[in-house]
């Protein structure tokens, strides 16, 4: 059963267009009044997602699958040191919690970040092993690429993963043009350019969705905000009628109803 203190977020955040954070980390904010003043206005859906085993088990702990839910996984930053018997606890971990967590993420490919030809391949081979879980257990991923959105959109047609999420969308307009044609969704951030803009333009309404990433990027889920407008503007859309599609398109894709009132943890720490 929801807490009261999430019913109370709940009824004063009625008058508030409702919006959803489809990918955050809420386990490194330094302030966890911040998740409440988010729900309080209107973020009524938001998704943590972990990195590493520490912040997977602090994902799970603060999420009350009500208002925020989790998604696990191991980034690419974190892949070189981790231990075959560390990667295995996770893939555990997420089995284990399976009815609880929305999708395996943050899982990727970062070319930027890896020093060597090695932890490429170290990296590939983490994503590979996620993304077969994610096949294996029915759930969507939720994917960062940086400097290898080929590779990332090969590798996940290569493995017929048909669920995923393109977090902090920042390929080309033709990358962004054949994600949506392979029926993926693509997340914007709180962040303009003009190539985002563009690829926007190639991804109908129904496969966007919004993010904050907080607190890399945004403050806190709430600036979430930002990355609707953004979407409205670039659409030509209403603001309500933009993010009144974005909530539905998160809550579809992760299944969020299928979800609701899972956490065992009685304890919300914001
Ligand atoms: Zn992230």
């Amino acid at each position: 059963m929801p807490t009261r203190q999430v019913l109370k977020e709940r009824d004063r955040s009625l008058n508030k267009v409702e919006l959803a954070d489809s990918h955050c980390h809420l386990d490194m904010l330094q302030d966890m009044s911040q998740v409440k003043e988010s729900i309080a206005n209107g973020v009524l859906t938001i998704i943590t997602d972990g990195i590493d085993t520490k912040s997977n088990a602090r994902a799970l702990e603060i999420s009350d699958n009500e208002n925020v839910f989790p998604a696990l996984g191991i980034d690419p930053e974190h892949v070189p040191d981790l231990q075959e018997r560390e990667l295995d606890f996770n893939i555990n971990m997420i089995r284990t919690n399976r009815a609880r967590i929305v999708a395996i993420g943050e899982i990727g490919l970062d070319f930027m970040l890896a020093k060597s030809e090695k932890e490429k391949e170290l990296q590939r081979k983490v994503f590979g092993r996620m993304l077969d879980l994610a096949n294996e257990l029915g759930l969507p991923v939720s994917v960062h690429a940086r400097e290898a959105m080929d590779e990332v959109l090969s590798t996940l047609k290569a493995r017929k993963v048909k669920m995923v999420h393109l977090h902090f969308f920042s390929g080309t307009e033709q990358q962004a043009e054949e994600a949506a044609k392979l029926g993926y969704m693509v997340s914007i951030p709180p962040l303009q350019s003009s190539s985002r803009r563009k690829a926007i333009m190639k991804v109908p309404i129904q496969q966007l969705l919004a993010e904050t990433d907080c607190p890399i990027v945004g403050k806190s889920p709430a600036d979430v905000e930002k990355s609707v407008r953004l979407i409205a503007e670039t659409k030509g859309m209403k603001y309500e009628e933009a993010a009144k599609m974005i909530v539905e398109n998160t809550r579809r894709f992760f299944s969020i109803d299928g979800k609701l009132n899972k956490s065992k943890s009685p304890l919300i720490r914001y």
